[in-house]
């Protein structure tokens, strides 16, 4: 027999961390009790459906496909956050009967599908929110409104504000920095928004993490190429195919640098898709106009990559010819991030917050309740308490 989701949230009071996990494990999810529940807000995360949000009579899923929810939020396009669907789900799509509405970016749109070799479409009808984010960035459904907003993590990620009996703000992966490149394109961090419960990432939520401003990183990415190239030496870049990738190629001062710059293929495909989607990069050329042969007794370039490419053809060999490679992570700091990219130069640079970004973040929305999600979950959940005894803290 199902208990009721209300008894078994109160199963799992805020009375210790050891004795939280344990009871969240514990936890069994029906989403026809739930949408019978008299709570308007449950925030939760089922086994195979991942996260929701219920608000009054809505329920959102985040990032993940939940034949129970109305709504389907898709906050950008790593691969980890967007949603795959099989055969079955893509077809029962086509159905009326079981409509969901999704919320994303074109660009997450674009780039998913390109990524998910279409495992992740849907219908147009189906396309409530972001398809032109500046003109129609907010809608009502079933009494409560829902906002997208930008928070500068990647191109076309998204921040997620549910107003309906209260105000929730889901901030997926996000930077509060807004960020000039070398091209002049800007990327907006995430604005303050007031609301009473905030669902916020803290993957670098640990005071080690401390990451230099976008300008000094962009100076130092300038710095080290022009002193490589200097000396005969090309410059290879890791960076993440998607996001990363094309910031990098952003940053870069090609007049001061004066040389050419070369992107892998898979980095090529999506840069090509946010140039269809009218994002400026700096002049560029895919590898593939190259080879080998050429680019060994070639010391003036440089090439982006993704972080593993490093170990296989065509790069390792360059590499042993003497590119030099850098790499750029908010992980740098950790060992063990080295050991696995070994590199002649390490950035700290993250699309994430740093720590401190962080702190400052949820001291100006002083929300009263704060869910944590990915990476340094409790060293965080700790630092909160010591700045904020007065609110309540989930994991
Ligand atoms: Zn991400
Ligand atoms: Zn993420």
């Amino acid at each position: 027999m199902n208990k009721s989701v209300e008894n078994l949230e109160e199963e799992a009071p805020l009375i210790g961390l050891k004795n939280l996990v344990y009871q969240e494990r514990k936890k069994i999810l029906n989403f026809s009790l739930l949408r019978k529940s008299q709570k308007s807000v449950i925030i939760d995360s089922h086994p195979k459906y991942g996260k929701f949000i219920k608000l009054d009579d809505v329920i959102v899923a985040v990032d993940h496909w939940n034949p129970h929810a109305d709504i389907i939020y898709v906050s950008h396009a790593h691969m980890d956050h967007i949603p795959i669907f099989n055969k079955k789900i893509r077809e029962g799509l086509d159905n009326e009967d079981i409509r969901k509405w999704f919320l994303c970016s074109k660009i997450t749109k674009d780039i998913a599908e390109e990524r998910t070799r279409n495992h992740f479409t849907f219908p147009e009808s189906m396309w409530l929110l972001g398809k032109k984010l500046d003109k129609r960035n907010e809608v009502e459904i079933k009494g409560v409104r829902l906002k997208l907003t930008e928070n500068g993590h990647t191109y076309g990620s998204n921040s997620l504000l549910l107003e309906g009996s209260e105000k929730i703000l889901y901030t997926s992966d996000f930077i509060t920095e807004t960020r000039t490149f070398s091209n002049d394109t800007i990327l907006k961090g995430l604005e303050v928004v007031e609301c009473n419960r905030l669902i916020t990432e803290c993957t670098f939520g640990n005071p080690r993490f401390k990451f230099p401003s976008f300008s000094k990183i962009q100076t130092d990415v300038n710095n080290y190429i022009s002193s490589e190239l200097s000396k005969g030496n090309p410059v290879i870049l890791l960076g993440y195919a998607f996001g990363k990738s094309q910031y990098l190629l952003n940053m870069l001062d090609l007049e001061k640098l004066d040389t050419k710059v070369l992107l892998d293929r898979n980095i090529a495909k999506l840069t090509k898709i946010l140039e269809s989607n009218e994002i400026k990069f700096n002049g560029w050329e895919p590898y593939s106009n190259y080879n080998k042969t050429q680019l060994k007794k070639d010391g003036n370039y440089v090439l982006i990559i993704p972080n593993y490419s490093m170990f296989r053809e065509p790069y390792k060999t360059l590499i042993s010819h003497g590119a030099k490679v850098a790499s750029f992570s908010g992980k740098v700091f950790i060992e063990s991030f080295r050991d696995k990219f070994p590199s002649d130069k390490y950035i700290a640079y993250s699309d994430h917050c740093d720590y401190n970004d962080l702190l400052c973040f949820i001291d100006r929305i002083n929300p009263k309740e704060i869910y944590l999600e990915h990476g340094e979950i409790y060293n965080f959940f700790y630092s909160l308490h010591k700045y904020h005894e007065d609110i309540t803290i989930k994991l």
